[in-house]
C-alpha cells in the first residue's frame, strides 16, 4: 500500500455531507448507528486487548472462536461452531425478511514475538515448525475480530429495522491459508447464502477515521514454483566432465526476470521473485543438485497459466541446453482478490457519507495475498481498508513493532454496519 498524507481524523465526530439530499431515514439510521458506536466502544477496545493478549496461531484459534461465539449467542444471533476447525457462523435474521448480506472478519494470529511495550502485548509463546516463538496479532485481526462483534452489536441493536438477514463469519486460518476455502467447502453458506459478502484489513499507512478502497483487483494470486535441477556433480576442477546445477540454476534465477521485462506485457502486474536457493557444500566441490523455491504473483485466472506456462518452458530449456535434469512443482495458490465494482462504488459512497470524502482514499492494488478472495469467487465481494496507523508511527504489519490506533475500531464498525444496512435495501430495491 503507498503511504498517503491525510488529514486527521476527529473520533465520533458526525460528518454528513450533503445532508440535505439525504432520505431521513438513512439520517436517522446513521445518527442511531453512531450513538450505539459511541457507547460501544470503550468495550470493544478491552475486547480488542483482551483478544491481542491471547493471540492464537492458525487453526488454533479456539478461545478467540469462543469469545466471538459467546457473543453472538448473548446478541440472540443463531450461531454455528467449528466450521473448518475453529470458524464460526452467526446469523442475525431482521424483523422481517428481506435478502442476505455478510460479513467476515478472520482470527488467526502470526509466529511473531511482539515488541511493542504495549501494556497489552502478548507474551503468549508456541511452537511452530519445531522453533518456539512468540505470537502476535501483527496483521490487525485482533481488530478484525472486534470489528466483526461490533457490527453484530450494533445491528443487533437495530434488528427491528431490518428487513433481511446477516451473516457474521469469524474465519481461522488466514496466515497459513486455507480458511476461507475450508469454511466455504464444509457449507459455511449450505443454509443461507449471502449475496455480497464484505470484509475489512486493517492499513497501517492511513490514520484512524480513514478509509481506503481499490476497485478490482486489489491483491495478487499467490502460486509458487520449486524446483531442483539435478547433476551427477563432480570435481570443482573439471567442471566440463560434469553438469554444474548451480550455474544452470543461476541462469534460470536471471531469465525469470528477464522474462517477467520482455515477455509480459507491462499492463499484467508480475512478480516472480526467487525465495530460496540452496546448493553445495564446500569451494571445491561441484554438487549433484540446486534446490529452488519461487513465488509468483499475478492477478486473474488466465494471466497465472500464461505466466505458469512461459516459466515451465523456460526452466526446461534452460536445463536442456545444458544437461542437466529438473524436477518441478507449480502450484497455484490462493486466488486473486478481486473487488467487486459496483459494490465498491456503493460501498465507498457510503463511507464518504460517515466519513467526509477526504476520509474515502482509493488506493492502487498489491501483490500480496489474501484468502478473502475464495469469498468472492461464491459472490460478489469487497474488502475495505481501515486505517489505524497511530500517529508518528512507521511499522507496518507483519512487523514485531506493528501497533493499531484503536480509534479505528468505532470506524470500521461504523462504516461497515451502514455498508451491509445500505447493501441491504439497494437488494430490496432491487438495484444492483
Ligand atoms: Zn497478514
Ligand atoms: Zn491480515
Amino acid at each position: 500500500m503507498k503511504r498517503t498524507t491525510l488529514t486527521a481524523f476527529v473520533p465520533f465526530l458526525f460528518v454528513l455531507v450533503s445532508s440535505a439530499a439525504l432520505p431521513a431515514q438513512v439520517r436517522d439510521a446513521d445518527r442511531k448507528i453512531s450513538g450505539i458506536v459511541q457507547e460501544i466502544a470503550p468495550e470493544l477496545i478491552a475486547v480488542r486487548r483482551d483478544i491481542h493478549a491471547h493471540p492464537e496461531l492458525s487453526t488454533q484459534e479456539t478461545r478467540t472462536a469462543a469469545l466471538v461465539a459467546d457473543r453472538f449467542t448473548a446478541l440472540g444471533l443463531e450461531v454455528r461452531t467449528g466450521i473448518a476447525g475453529t470458524g464460526v457462523l452467526g446469523i442475525l435474521r431482521g424483523a422481517k425478511p428481506g435478502p442476505v448480506v455478510g460479513l467476515r472478519g478472520d482470527m488467526d494470529a502470526l509466529p511473531i514475538t511482539e515488541d511493542t511495550g504495549l501494556p497489552f502485548a502478548s507474551t503468549v509463546r508456541a511452537v511452530r515448525g519445531g522453533i518456539e516463538t512468540g505470537v502476535m496479532h501483527a496483521c490487525g485481526h485482533d481488530i478484525h475480530t472486534t470489528v466483526l462483534m461490533g457490527v453484530a452489536t450494533v445491528l443487533s441493536r437495530l434488528r427491528n429495522e431490518i428487513a433481511g438477514t446477516v451473516l457474521f463469519v469469524a474465519q481461522p486460518a488466514e496466515e497459513s491459508v486455507g480458511g476461507a476455502a475450508r469454511m466455504i467447502r464444509e457449507g459455511v453458506f449450505r443454509d443461507v447464502k449471502p449475496a455480497a459478502m464484505f470484509s475489512l484489513h486493517v492499513d497501517d499507512s492511513a490514520p484512524a477515521g480513514v478509509i481506503k478502497y481499490v476497485p478490482g483487483y486489489v491483491m495478487a494470486n499467490v502460486d509458487s514454483a520449486s524446483f531442483s535441477i539435478l547433476s551427477q556433480g563432480g570435481h570443482a576442477a573439471d567442471p566440463d566432465a560434469c553438469v554444474d546445477p548451480i550455474v544452470v540454476a543461476s541462469q534460470i534465477v536471471i531469465a525469470l526476470q528477464v522474462m517477467v521485462s520482455r515477455q509480459i506485457d507491462v499492463r499484467d502486474d508480475t512478480v516472480i521473485t526467487v525465495g530460496s536457493f540452496h546448493a553445495g557444500t564446500v569451494s571445491n566441490i561441484i554438487p549433484e543438485r540446486a534446490d529452488l523455491k519461487a513465488t509468483i504473483r499475478t492477478y486473474g485466472d488466465d494471466q497465472r497459466k500464461i505466466v505458469r506456462e512461459k516459466i515451465e518452458r523456460t526452466i526446461a530449456n534452460i536445463c536442456e541446453a545444458s544437461g542437466a535434469k529438473v524436477t518441478l512443482e507449480y502450484a497455484f495458490g490462493t486466488p486473486a482478490t478481486y473487488n467487486d465494482p459496483a459494490l465498491t462504488a456503493d460501498a465507498v459512497a457510503v463511507a464518504e457519507r460517515i466519513l467526509g470524502k477526504a476520509n474515502v482514499v482509493k488506493d492502487t492494488p498489491g501483490m500480496g495475498g489474501e484468502d478473502f478472495s475464495y469469498f468472492g469467487r461464491e459472490m460478489p465481494a469487497l474488502m475495505l481498508f481501515l486505517g489505524v496507523q497511530p500517529k508518528g508511527a512507521t511499522a507496518k504489519v507483519h512487523s514485531p513493532y506493528f501497533a493499531a490506533d484503536e480509534d479505528g475500531i468505532a470506524v470500521g464498525v461504523r462504516v461497515m454496519t451502514a455498508v451491509l444496512l445500505d447493501k441491504l435495501d439497494r437488494l430490496r430495491a432491487g438495484s444492483r
